[in-house]
């Protein structure tokens, strides 16, 4: 059994998370306790939405976990679960892009014409 993890709170209306899985080739719904098949061969992918304003964390996939993090075989538990963590992490980790693009004038909106 996956260990249980708390959810944060919406980022923005701090409302209840909800946690979305679905097959990555056919893009329908799948079940959380989804079993891998024998040959490992499904891929998943997962999202946090928030059930109050819609707010999505990021869409987390088996195919970008395997290619950039070198996880593979995962189950639907297993990359609901990343999507999780990375829907809690709370970082300021592409702050550099946000300010690079205030010093060129990107950030409001509507942008100025060149
Ligand atoms: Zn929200």
């Amino acid at each position: 059994m996956t260990d249980q993890i708390k959810m944060a709170p919406c980022p923005f209306c701090e409302g209840p998370p909800c946690v979305f899985v679905r097959d990555y080739d056919t893009q329908k719904s799948v079940d959380l306790d989804r079993p891998q098949t024998e040959f490992f061969d499904e891929k998943y992918e997962a999202h946090v939405w928030c059930h109050d304003c819609g707010a999505q964390g990021p869409d987390i996939d088996s195919c970008t976990l395997c290619l950039f993090e070198d996880k593979i075989d995962l189950t639907a538990m297993e990359v609901a679960r990343i999507a999780v963590e990375r829907w809690n992490e709370r970082s300021a980790k592409a702050r550099g892009c946000y300010d690079a693009g205030e010093a060129e004038g990107l950030n409001v909106f509507p942008r100025a014409t060149a």
